[in-house]
């Protein structure tokens, strides 16, 4: 059972945008908090084409700095994609117990709502990590991130089933 997650900053990331990611994420799962080390940007994942960071390749490398009964958030300032997805603000992987989180195109006017909108990301990542599904209730905190700004109409809860669904923990899984 996860009980502890890490997040890590990757490159030049502010303290109060990953503590803005970590917040949420962790009262919705029950996650005490660690900031973990700074871990440089991820030029491995770097594909210039696109001007952005694989995902997965990411989630792959995080697994080196996690320890046992934790996951790992990796936070970085970039844009992320996926080779059938362009655009990719959050993701997570629940074999390897990894999320990444990219905040470029969070950025709000107000930067306070640029925090919020990081933090209720990162439930959407932090939840597949811990085998959830993306959600297809639009208030749900696991439902799927279509555009930045609907991240501002989430209420912050998981609905009814993704609440069931999580505290069957790994059981569910296996369905
Ligand atoms: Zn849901």
């Amino acid at each position: 059972m996860i009980r502890r997650m890490k997040v890590v900053g990757l490159g030049d990331v502010p303290r109060g945008l990953l503590e803005a990611a970590a917040s949420r994420a962790a009262t919705i799962f029950g996650l005490e908090t660690l900031l973990g080390e700074v871990l440089a940007e991820p030029s491995y994942a770097f594909n210039a084409a696109r001007g952005k960071f694989h995902a997965a390749a990411i989630l792959r490398k995080l697994t080196r700095v996690r320890e046992d009964g934790e996951l790992v958030l990796g936070v970085g300032t970039f844009d992320l994609f996926d080779p059938d997805e362009d655009a990719v603000i959050a993701d997570g992987d629940r074999d390897e117990r990894t999320a990444v989180l990219g905040t470029a195109r969070l950025t709000a006017p107000d930067p306070a709502r640029t925090l919020e909108r990081a933090s209720h990301a990162a439930v959407v990542a932090v939840g597949k990590a811990l085998g959830l599904r993306e959600c297809h209730d639009p208030r749900c905190g696991m439902a799927t991130i279509s555009q930045p700004d609907t991240l501002d109409r989430r209420s912050g809860k998981l609905c009814q089933s993704c609440e069931v669904a999580y505290s069957k923990g790994d059981r569910a899984w296996a369905r």
